[in-house]
């Protein structure tokens, strides 16, 4: 690639989920930015095989991704729709159960292949003019002046412009060359995701079980035929079991999980090959400095057993772009300036620490075997399962629909 000049608003770092979802909301406002990714963004196919990495879309960030118009994109290749929730113990007889009906909704949100999510956003983006694609380079050096910040490229290509978003995920280079720390917790639990085929139709529902291994949800997919019964795998278990399950064979692991899963669905057979991911939560010590912004797995990585990170990922560039909007047009500010980019990160902070804070109690009480912690948290899903407004309460904030959700996500 020759080495250019090249003056935008916003350099994105990270043409993931996160990075494009904030690039299609700018370039709407006609914002003018560049993106630069190490690696291209893949073309969805014609019969493109399904992928086991999903995201549980909740309706908040479905209406992200219509305010942009890549939802249409995302239903024309495949998304599934699930109308109940049904969480259940290993220990103990309580269990909880969603049903989109009691909100009066159509559902509680979708199960989305990742790269549908990504190709989709990358297809409409693609449609805008002032948007300048630099897939695949790398970043250099970061230099933040008062009123602009560079970033240069291994290609010598250095980009001027207001404000650098970091949507780099985990690893974030923005992150690291902004001299931002960043608190990494391992849960010493690794992620086992495949697609698996069931006995019984999954009838729309994400089931979850808590073990004391980990917790396992069969997030169902809708494959077109009648009798769906496709479900991709979230399967969170110690290291040291991980290790043991990777070693069996396909049958002997899909025995494994058949058992594990208390055969709810029948029979379970492995469609894919089994992909392992380490568990981590992960805190940058901020999400702002003058110049830079950072969204999604770079500010923050959750464990996935309520498969919100993404989705905190989405609201993240939903506020940022709503902020970005507001400081150009009615306060007249600098978009990269330390107190605008305040706003955004005030914004976040707390929802994102919640959040955290919640993930890790779920994962010490549904991991503990204690006859006390199992009496407790048997006790606490029959409360939620019985009390029609906490149970509510609880499905409107998984489902993004909270009061205080940001414009974008309306
Ligand atoms: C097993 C598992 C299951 C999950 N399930 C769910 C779920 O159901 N729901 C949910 O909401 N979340 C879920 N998550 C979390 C979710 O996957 C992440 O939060 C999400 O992928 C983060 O997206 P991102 O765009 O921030 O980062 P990433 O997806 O990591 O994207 C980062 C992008 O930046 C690029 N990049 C990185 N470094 C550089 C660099 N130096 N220069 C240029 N480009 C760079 C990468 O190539 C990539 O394109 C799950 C996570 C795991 C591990």
């Amino acid at each position: 690639m020759a080495a250019k000049n090249i003056t935008v608003d916003i350099v994105i770092v990270g043409a993931g989920m996160v990075g494009l979802t904030l690039a299609n909301l700018l370039a709407k406002q006609g914002k003018a930015i560049a993106i630069v990714d190490r690696s291209e963004v893949a073309a969805f196919k014609d019969h493109q095989q399904i992928e086991s990495r999903v995201t549980a879309v909740s309706p908040g960030s479905q209406a992200i991704f219509e305010h942009v118009n890549a939802w249409s994109a995302m239903q024309a290749k495949r998304v599934s729709a699930f109308q109940h929730m049904h969480v259940w113990d290993e220990k103990g007889d309580s269990q909880i159960h969603f049903n989109a009906n009691d909100l009066g909704r159509d559902n509680l949100g979708h199960i989305v292949e990742n790269f549908v999510i990504q190709s989709s956003l990358h297809e409409v983006l693609q449609q805008q003019d002032k948007v300048e694609w630099l897939l695949p380079e790398h970043i250099n050096k970061v230099i933040a002046f008062q009123d602009h910040a560079e970033v240069e490229l291994d290609s010598g290509t250095v980009l001027s412009a207001k404000l650098v978003v970091g949507a780099d995920g985990g690893r974030s280079t923005i992150r690291n060359l902004a001299e931002i720390s960043y608190t990494e917790k391992s849960y010493q639990q690794t992620g086992l995701v495949a697609l698996v085929e069931s006995e019984h139709a999954h009838n729309n529902t994400a089931w979850q079980r808590f073990l004391s291994t980990g917790p396992l949800a069969l997030l169902p997919i809708n494959n077109g035929q009648e009798d769906n019964n496709v479900c991709s795998i979230v399967w969170s278990v110690s290291d040291d079991y991980a290790d043991e399950l990777m070693k069996l064979n396909e049958y002997e692991f899909a025995d494994a999980l058949t058992q594990a899963s208390e055969m709810q669905l029948g029979n379970i057979t492995l469609k894919s090959k089994c992909a392992a991911f380490p568990l981590i939560s992960g805190q940058a010590e901020r999400m702002v400095q003058a110049r830079i912004a950072l969204v999604g797995d770079a500010a923050h990585a959750l464990h996935p057993l309520a498969g919100q990170g993404a989705n905190l990922g989405f609201t993240d560039a939903a506020v940022l772009a709503d902020v970005l909007q507001r400081s150009s047009t009615e306060w007249e500010r600098d978009i990269g300036s330390l107190k605008v980019l305040r706003k955004y990160e005030r914004a976040r902070v707390g929802e994102t620490k919640i959040m955290q804070s919640a993930m890790d109690a779920f994962v010490t009480a549904f991991g503990s075997s204690s006859g006390a912690m199992v009496s407790a948290r048997n006790a606490a899903l029959r409360t939620a399962d019985s009390i029609q407004p906490v149970k509510k309460f609880f499905m409107k904030h998984a489902m993004g629909l909270s009061k205080s959700r940001p414009g974008y996500a309306r």
